[in-house]
């Protein structure tokens, strides 16, 4: 009827659609430019160890809009996921990573930690994903074990198969790989015994209800998850702290890492490295 046309077509028009369709387009065509444009920058959180010192840091891709400003991966990787661009935003993103970790292993106050790097599911299936891995890991010279690459469910999900052979094939070579997020989904415990994780990273979701509210049921999936992850040989890194609250009570469970604002907020090298020094200082 002409009630119901109507109303579908004001639906068509919707301004706020419009807007949300247009911005995205445009995000699409300066996203192709973003690379060559050198508006790409990696920031660096740090994982702490049980004593408090710095055992890696997890590469976050920042991009750094002339106009826009800091726009964030929300809002522009699953755009480049769509059009595929995040294959070659993702080899920027391991090889900067990785040779920032060179840079760090080249000198012997940084030890030996580790560099964790996301990966999105498209660049992960690539026919390729492996060998190129290999290859950025050799040219840059770091340690094989020194890179962690993280991947999540839905990643598993799409396709076991691939994933399980290319998680032994980079395992092989030395590499490590995460499980990040762990616990969002609802089959992460299902697969977890079946793929050869070497960490296991407790979503912020769940870090977030534990501490201050400790009276809930968070803390027996927590613990269940460490213990679990823990049979099965691997580490678990806790995401997302943000007290200190949270910290203590999520060593008291037995996670072996830690990660969130509480013990540093994301920063470019400059501000990673400055915290550093001042951990080393008061060791
Ligand atoms: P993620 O891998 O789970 O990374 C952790 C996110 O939590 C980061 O957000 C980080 O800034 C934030 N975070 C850290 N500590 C805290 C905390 O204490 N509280 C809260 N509320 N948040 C905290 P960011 O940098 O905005 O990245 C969001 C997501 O974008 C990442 O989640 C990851 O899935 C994706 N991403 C980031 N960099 C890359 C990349 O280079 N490649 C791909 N494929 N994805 C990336
Ligand atoms: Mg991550
Ligand atoms: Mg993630
Ligand atoms: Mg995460």
């Amino acid at each position: 009827e002409a009630k119901a046309a109507g109303r579908s077509v004001i639906r068509f028009y919707d301004p706020n659609t419009q807007s949300i369709l247009a911005q995205r387009f445009r995000l699409e065509v300066e996203l192709r430019h973003a690379l060559e444009r050198e508006e790409f920058s990696l920031a660096f959180q740090k994982q702490v160890g049980l004593k408090g010192q710095c055992v890696g840091v997890e590469a976050l891709l920042r991009w750094n809009h002339p106009v826009r400003g800091e726009v964030p991966p929300s809002q522009f990787i699953p755009i480049a996921e769509d059009n595929g661009l995040i294959v070659e935003i993702g080899d920027w993103v391991l090889a900067s990573a990785c040779r920032q970790l060179a840079l760090w292993e080249g000198r012997s106050q940084a030890g030996k930690i580790t560099v964790s790097v996301n990966v999105s599911s498209r660049q992960f299936h690539q026919a390729d994903f492996v060998e190129k891995v290999v290859r950025i890991v050799d040219e840059s010279g770091i340690r094989p074990a020194g890179l962690c690459l993280e991947i999540t469910e839905s990643m598993v999900l799409s396709d076991l198969d691939d994933t399980l052979r290319k998680m032994m094939a980079l395992r092989a070579h030395g590499i490590q790989i995460a499980m990040d997020d762990f616990g969002t989904g609802f089959s992460s415990m299902a697969y977890l015994s079946r793929l050869p994780f070497d960490e296991v990273k407790i979503d912020k979701s769940f870090v977030q209800q534990s501490g201050e509210h400790a009276s809930g049921n968070a803390w027996i999936i927590i613990e269940t998850i460490i213990n679990m992850a823990h049979n099965l040989g691997m580490r678990v890194v806790a995401e997302g702290i943000e007290t200190s609250q949270q910290h203590e009570f999520l060593t008291n469970l037995g996670c072996d890492r830690f990660q969130g604002f509480h013990l540093g907020r994301p920063g470019n090298v400059q501000a990673l490295e400055q915290s550093l020094d001042v951990a080393l200082a008061t060791d």
